[in-house]
C-alpha cells in the first residue's frame, strides 16, 4: 500500500508524547527531504517506530529523544536517537534477539519482556530494510534504519 510517510511519523511521535512528557524528556521530530509517500506496510512501519521511541524514552532519564527522517542514497533513512543510559558494546550483538535484556538487574526496574527489538528487527527485514545501532554507555543510543524506496510513477519528485 502507498502510505503517507510524513503523516505516519507524526502520528507515531504524537503517540509517544505523553510518555516523554511524564519523564520531562524533550521529544523532537524532524523530516528532511524525505518523500511524502512510500510503498510499504503502514501498520508494520508504525510498530517499528513506536517500539524504538518507547525504548528511547524508557531507557533515558534526562535529555532528548529525537527522531529524524531523511532521504539518502535513493532511500528513506530513519534515525531514533536518545541521551539515555546506553548499551555496553559487548551486549550490542545480542539486543535484537528475542527476550534479550541488557544487564538483567538494571532491566528489572524498567519492566518489559525483551521482545520489542526482536520485533523491530523482524519487521524491518520484512519491509526490505536494514537496521544498525550505535551506543555509548552513559551517553546515549542511536538506531538507524534504511529502506529502499519505490516512487509513485509520475507523481513523485525527489
Ligand atoms: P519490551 O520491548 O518487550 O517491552 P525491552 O524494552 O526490555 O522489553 P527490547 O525492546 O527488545 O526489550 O530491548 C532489549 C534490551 O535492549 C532492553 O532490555 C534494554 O536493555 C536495551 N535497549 C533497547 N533500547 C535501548 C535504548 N534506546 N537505550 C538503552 N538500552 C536499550
Ligand atoms: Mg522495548
Amino acid at each position: 500500500e502507498w502510505i503517507d510517510l510524513a503523516e505516519l511519523m507524526e502520528q507515531a511521535v504524537n503517540k509517544a508524547r505523553l510518555k516523554a512528557a511524564d519523564k520531562a524528556l524533550k521529544l523532537e521530530y524532524t523530516a528532511e527531504g524525505a518523500p511524502q509517500w512510500m510503498y510499504t506496510d503502514g501498520a508494520r512501519m508504525e510498530q517499528i517506530v513506536l517500539n524504538l521511541l518507547e525504548n528511547a524514552i524508557r531507557y533515558t532519564e534526562k535529555g532528548t529523544v529525537s527522531m529524524r527522517l531523511s532521504f539518502e542514497a535513493g532511500g528513506v533513512k530513519l534515525a531514533v536517537r536518545d541521551t539515555g543510559i546506553g548499551i555496553p558494546e559487548d551486549e550490542l550483538p545480542f539486543i535484537f534477539e528475542r527476550f534479550y535484556r541488557v544487564e538483567k538487574s538494571r532491566s528489572r526496574m524498567h519492566g518489559g519482556t525483551g521482545l520489542g527489538l526482536s520485533i523491530v528487527h523482524k519487521l524491518t527485514g520484512l519491509l526490505g530494510g536494514a537496521i544498525t545501532v550505535a551506543s555509548r554507555p552513559g551517553e546515549g543510543t542511536c538506531f538507524e534504519l534504511y529502506f529502499d524506496l519505490r516512487l509513485r510513477p509520475g507523481k513523485d519528485r525527489v
